[in-house]
């Protein structure tokens, strides 16, 4: 077994607003070397920092639009989200929650802040995913998990070290509660100051750290800080975070699926002609019906 090497450590892009609601960092695929292919199965990844939104009476998010082909998955730092889709999925998301939606075969979502939240304004931070489906699944069902935070299988580490909050895959061969389609991981750790912990992924599994929270050091010498995004090489297993400071990292790893992408816009499918099929879908009703 050997290092799993950083090879780019990313800043955070020139933020953009999706709809009124986000306000985000894109780092996949926008940002260079982090196409959609890289971090197979992770084909998108918007970070909304730390951001303070005024108090407002109408709810501030994106409204009604299509998703097909793959899984978007929101994991809540800090504020409330509200969620609802044409499949009858929906709820409402708040610090340390994880929500789930598998589009596959096709939904229409809009994505808000809470109406509480949006109210009183507030701190909002969060991490936005879109996990790509293998072709076989891609016009399966659609199915929405909703992860509470007292439902996430959580490690405590030794000597107080902190915690390791399972949310895919598994850690220690402790098990997380999503279902996936594919092998991923994706675990929530928070560090005290000081603290070291231990990873070990298979060399061919696209690994990555957004650094949420205090700024930390891989493998004994590359210094990340907060809001950045590190990018490991496919070559060798095992990494070590250390904590410069307390910290929260989301970490990322992925067999690659290795199949053809054809993306536009809400639909990410194999081939073009499925993408030509999505849009004529999508624009006779097959998608359902939100308000
Ligand atoms: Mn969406």
């Amino acid at each position: 077994m050997s290092t799993k090497k950083v090879e780019l450590i990313v800043s955070p892009a020139t933020p953009h607003f999706v709809g009124d609601g986000f306000r985000v960092h894109n780092f996949i695929p926008s940002k260079f070397r982090l196409d959609m292919k890289r971090m197979d199965p992770f084909i998108m990844l918007d970070y909304n920092s730390k951001y303070d939104f005024p108090a407002s009476e109408n709810p501030k998010g994106v409204g009604v639009h299509p998703h097909r082909g793959f899984e978007t998955v929101t994991v809540a730092y800090q504020g409330k989200i509200a969620h609802h889709d044409s499949n009858g999925g929906g709820g409402i998301i708040g610090e340390g929650d994880v929500q789930w939606m598998t589009a596959a075969s096709g939904v229409l979502h809009k994505e808000y802040h809470e109406e509480n939240f949006s109210k009183n304004g507030g701190v909002f931070q969060m991490v936005q995913l879109w996990i790509n489906l293998p072709a076989k699944d891609k016009m399966s069902a659609p199915k929405y998990q909703a992860i509470k935070n007292d439902k996430i299988t959580k490690v405590q580490l030794a000597n107080n070290a902190g915690e390791v909050e399972v949310i895919a895959g598994e850690y220690k061969n402790v098990k997380g509660i999503a279902s996936t389609f594919s092998p991923i991981h994706m675990l929530n750790v928070k560090l005290n100051k000081g603290a070291v912990a231990n990873f070990s992924y298979p060399k061919e599994y696209n690994t990555a750290i957004v650094i949420i929270e205090g700024g930390i050091k891989i493998n004994n010498n590359e210094n990340a800080p907060t809001d950045h995004f590190v990018l490991f090489e496919n070559d060798g297993e095992n990494f070590k975070i250390e904590a410069n400071e307390d910290a929260v990292v989301l970490v990322l790893g992925g067999k690659p699926l290795n199949e053809p992408i054809a993306a536009r816009g809400p639909f990410v499918m194999n081939t073009q002609k499925e993408l030509v099929q999505a849009f004529d879908d999508f624009n006779n009703g097959k998608f359902g019906y939100l308000e």
